[in-house]
């Protein structure tokens, strides 16, 4: 029998309402248990680590198998490094010497003796055998969650329906997990601008994050229902809460119909302003969201997603197919391939990088690229190939000032002479422009303008180097604010210096999904703006509806304000005395 309602809040990340059973995600990272044995339990025990040991090695055959029939045998053939661990004798052996030794339950023994394993492969200066030391980690996992009787948990392996509860979820886990059986996300931790609350909203799953303890006190197949749009999760909803959210989606389904009928039309304001709406991606299969969405082309593609969960970074040829792919799926609308921007929040999963205090000031993105050209190169190569076929733009991220962009720039140019004596097509007039999301860009991009074609805002970082907010720490979600009299400044900056250099300037961060925050973002000038798909036609209704001498007027009436609070105030009654249907 199901017990009592009981509702969590925290902040929904991306809308919509689901309900199913819980599947609680545990990522592998927990220490395993300590206990004394006795000298008669140490038959068992043994007996307890040879099974693991077996199903240990039937999962990874199983796995090899479905990797080799969906990406071929070349990235499965990974995994026989993994099954040598589990039929390496001799750390077998020592976990049974010291079993009979120390009498401690052997998930214990077995961890300690892998981790020393381990350790002592990551320190030998070679490549090959650090390598190996990541296998055994790997292993090390998949054994100790087979002594605990726990189902193996990655969430690629779900196959029926579920509400993915979790403490938290990384961009790696979301970009592997099969969005076909995921109902919606919530997590303890997050925030609304973390990359997998990006992810849920570009996927179209509801997700709600920032729930403190509610992760521990859920159990496996508890039925809760999810509120995306107002931050709820109801742990076994009365009949009372399932009737009343049922009105709800009556309501936000007839909403849905109506956007439909948007999709061809154009995004222009009612005043006859056409703003250009286009919509993130971060995968290349995300393509079809974006031409179903209605939207204009792809404002950024997040190419980083691609080097998530590889163990190989992906060469040139396999980058080259997928930027081509995206370009193809798109055409005749354009693509803004914008350039590895790992670290962050984003890292790679056999990443030899040595982790950094302060990652997301550390680093990342562009630094990163410029430190290791060779990494860099092979991207910026696959894009000019890619191309060739006219409708690619390129973007570089992070830049913080002008001798950072012509670095980056100069690599570009390496790359284009390669190509030219080589004889590999590429587009001559390949049009380049930078993210605006370091304050130091802002300010100086009267500067940045005259080196390229065109800006986008990256709100969602430029909040956070503004305000010195982190922008994935739930405890501070309070600061984040994107109304704050600063970031209007360095908007109306960026904005004024674009125009001034006749190039456009786009926001790309999760602020140009924010309905209550389009008529500030009309009434600052931006030309164009990027949206999770999920939210194009929401924000195609919400340029319709406004006129920009209103907008206009927002922004002359909020000059004297410096509360953001107040600011936001403004912006919602603007939005809600034109799109009220959409606010609720
Ligand atoms: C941004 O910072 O606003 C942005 C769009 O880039 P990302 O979210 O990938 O950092
Ligand atoms: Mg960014």
């Amino acid at each position: 029998m199901s017990g009592p309602e009981v509702r969590f809040q925290g902040v929904g990340v991306a809308p919509g309402i689901a309900r199913g059973a819980v599947f609680i995600y545990h990522p592998d990272d927990e220490e395993p248990p300590k206990r004394r044995i006795d000298s008669s339990e140490i038959a068992n025990e043994i007996a307890r680590f040879e099974t693991a040991l077996i199903a240990t090695r039937a999962q990874i055959l199983e796995m090899q198998q479905r990797i080799a029939e969906a990406i071929g045998a070349k990235d499965a053939s990974i995994f026989d490094a993994h099954l040598l661990v589990v039929e390496d004798r001799t750390l077998i052996d020592e976990v049974l010497r010291t079993l009979e030794r120390n009498s401690f339950n052997v998930e214990f023994i077995f961890a300690e003796v892998a981790n020393r394993y381990a350790h002592t492969l990551s320190q030998i200066d070679d490549p090959y055998l650090r390598e190996r030391a990541f296998d055994i980690h790997d292993v090390t996992r998949r054994v100790l969650r087979n002594l605990s009787g726990r189902s193996p948990q990655t969430l690629a392996s779900i196959a029926s329906p579920y509400v993915i509860v979790a403490h938290n979820i990384t961009p790696s886990d979301t970009a592997t997990l099969n969005r076909q059986w995921v109902l919606a996300f919530a997590t303890d931790v997050g925030s609304r601008t973390s990359h997998t609350a990006i992810m849920a909203r570009s996927l179209n799953i509801p997700a709600v994050v920032g729930l403190g303890d509610m992760s521990s006190r859920l159990r496996p197949g508890d039925h809760v229902l999810l509120d995306g749009t107002n931050g709820l999760v109801i742990q076994n909803p009365t009949d009372e809460t399932l009737w009343e959210y049922g009105e709800v989606e009556v309501r936000l389904e007839k909403v849905e119909q109506g956007l439909i009928g948007l999709r061809e039309t154009a995004s222009t304001t009612a005043d006859g302003k056409h703003i250009i709406l286009s919509a993130n991606i971060e995968l290349p299969d995300d393509v079809s969201s974006v031409v179903s969405a209605g939207a204009e082309g792809i404002g950024l593609y997040r190419t980083e997603f691609f080097f998530l969960n590889k163990t190989e970074l992906p060469n040139e040829e396999e980058q080259f197919h997928a930027y081509r792919a995206v370009a193809t799926g798109i055409a005749p609308q354009t693509v803004i391939i914008r350039t590895l921007d790992l670290g962050g929040d984003k890292f790679l999963s056999h990443s030899h990088l040595p982790t950094e205090l302060n990652p997301f000031l550390g680093c990342r993105a562009i630094r990163f690229c410029l430190e290791r050209p060779d990494i860099f190169k092979v991207q910026l190569r696959a894009i000019l190939r890619a191309s060739e076929i006219g409708n690619v733009r390129m973007m570089f991220p992070m830049i913080s000032g002008v001798s950072e962009l012509k670095q980056a720039k100069d690599v570009l140019e390496v790359c284009k002479t390669e190509l030219r004596v080589e004889g590999v097509a590429f587009n001559e007039e390949l049009e380049v422009g930078i993210m605006i999301e370091v304050p130091s860009a802002a300010l100086v991009a009267d500067s940045l303008a005259k080196e390229v074609d065109f800006f986008s805002i990256g709100t969602n970082d430029l909040i956070q180097y503004t305000i010195a907010v982190d922008r994935v720490n739930e405890r501070i979600a309070h600061l984040y604010q994107p109304t704050h009299p600063a970031i209007l400044r360095l908007i109306e900056l960026t904005v004024s210096a674009a125009h001034a250099n006749g190039i456009w300037v786009g926001v790309c961060g999760e602020m140009a999904g924010e309905i209550s925050l389009t008529p500030l973002l009309l009434g600052l000038g931006v030309d164009e703006l990027s949206a999770s798909a999920g939210l194009v036609p929401r924000v195609k209704k919400a340029v319709q509806s406004l006129d920009i001498s209103e907008c206009l007027q927002l922004i002359e009436g909020i000059k004297g304000l410096n509360s953001a609070t107040a600011i936001l105030a403004r912006c919602e009654e603007v939005a809600r005395k034109h799109y009220p249907e959409l606010l609720n």
